[in-house]
């Protein structure tokens, strides 16, 4: 029995991951849930899967879940403190960090901390914090298991493998406007951008998609998990979205993990690894129906976002710290309708550029470094 701490259980992320769960009762239990504001989803989920406790983030709604589970022995926290406190928990056998955005970067640190098993979808904690947390977990013996699927792709390529990785190719659906032409992407509306033709996701990520701000973190999370410098990391437009990342080894030899994209499938590995188990549900493969696999170069006029995100993990220090948060406030804002959709690039660049870069030497640079871009990002937005 693996006892699971799921943070962010009504996200994306985390129902999938209750999917497996429901699937799997004799393998896994749950311990822990928790949510920012969906305190009703949060209850509801705490009941079926019979949580010892759950956490709400944001402390307004304490009272109205309190009085919702009332009836059963749930323990009820709040607050963002709470989630480091409860990884801490004894009987958590693994935590899955499926929070999103700069508020994972907390739980992650203080799981690895706890010596936990980390299951990582939150990308925000290596984007801002890679180098850190790397050297932690490292410290504490904690091997962190990426969800995101093409950080699990790259994972399984190396598995067994002794040489490091040559080249590695990350693999892009190319987000949910890949064909619009580009002169009509500045009128493009929040509804538009979030019908993904592939994967249904949460809200940030899905824009993020879409700019390839996304691409751009998961650029600076592989440099960080897999100990690669950026020239080695080549962004691939793969519209089936078939090769979820391959790796290329010294000899030329490259290593691709190919399946139907369903998250189901790298949140199960992270949670069962090194075995491998049926998911249930999956399409097998098939090679006569997917006949076509098609790569393209990402065109640079298109996806600026690209390349800030290249330029954040050269310059190291603060730099991808800037690029999260005000990527960040710009998809916010340019999902309240106060931006369009090619000022998303304009705003992370014009923070990126505000930024007097240093060196990282803790942790709570990064929080200063966080609040300073948000507020620039605002600025920017706001004139
Ligand atoms: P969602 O927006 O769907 O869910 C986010 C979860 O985090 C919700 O449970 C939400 O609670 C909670 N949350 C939001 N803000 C806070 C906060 N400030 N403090 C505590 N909890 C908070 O996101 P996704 O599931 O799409 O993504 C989660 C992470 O996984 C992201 O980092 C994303 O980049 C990554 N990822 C996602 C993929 C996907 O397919 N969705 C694929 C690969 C990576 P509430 O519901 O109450 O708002």
């Amino acid at each position: 029995m693996t006892n699971i701490a799921l943070l962010g259980s009504t996200g994306s992320i985390g129902i999938q991951t209750l999917d497996i769960v429901r699937n799997y009762p004799n393998l896994f239990t749950i311990d822990t849930l928790t949510a920012a504001d969906n305190w009703e989803k949060l209850a509801h989920q705490a009941i079926e899967f019979k949580a010892k406790r759950v956490v709400i983030a944001n402390e307004i709604h304490y009272h109205s879940i309190k009085q919702a589970l009332k009836e059963y022995n749930i323990e009820i926290l709040a607050g963002a403190d709470a989630l480091e406190e409860v990884v801490k928990q004894q009987e958590i056998d693994i935590v899955v960090v499926a929070i999103v955005g700069f508020a994972g970067l907390a739980p992650t640190i203080a799981t690895i901390e706890a010596k936990k098993r980390l299951a990582l979808a939150n990308k925000e904690s290596l984007v801002v914090g890679g180098e850190i947390v790397m050297r932690l977990a490292r410290q504490n013996g904690v091997e962190i298991m990426p969800i995101d699927s093409e950080h699990s792709a790259i994972y399984q390529c190396l598995v067994g493998e002794l040489t490091p990785p040559k080249r590695i190719l990350l693999t892009a659906s190319g987000g949910s406007l890949r064909d619009i032409p580009i002169e009509e992407l500045k009128n493009v509306t929040p509804q538009r951008v979030l019908s993904h033709p592939v994967w249904d996701m949460g809200a940030r990520i899905t824009v993020d998609s879409a700019t390839m701000l996304n691409k751009g973190f998961e650029i600076i999370e592989a440099a960080h998990l897999y100990s690669v410098k950026s020239e080695q990391i080549q962004v691939v437009v793969h519209p089936q979205s078939i090769i979820h990342s391959a790796v290329e080894f010294a000899d030329g030899s490259i290593k691709a993990q190919i399946s139907y994209p369903d998250m189901r499938l790298p949140i199960q590995y992270a949670l069962t690894y090194p075995e491998r188990m049926n998911v249930g549900g999956l399409q097998s493969f098939d090679p006569f129906i997917t006949s076509t696999l098609t790569f393209q170069k990402p065109e640079a006029e298109r996806y600026p976002c690209l390349e800030l995100a290249y330029s954040a993990l050269q310059g190291g220090g603060i730099l991808p710290t800037v690029l999260n948060a005000s990527g960040e406030i710009a998809v916010e804002a340019f999902l309240r309708g106060r931006i369009g959709f090619t000022d998303i690039a304009r705003v992370v660049e014009k923070s990126l550029e505000m930024t007097n870069n240093e060196p990282l030497q803790n942790i709570s640079e990064i929080y200063e470094a966080d609040a300073e871009a948000r507020a620039n990002a605002l600025f920017i937005i706001d004139n």
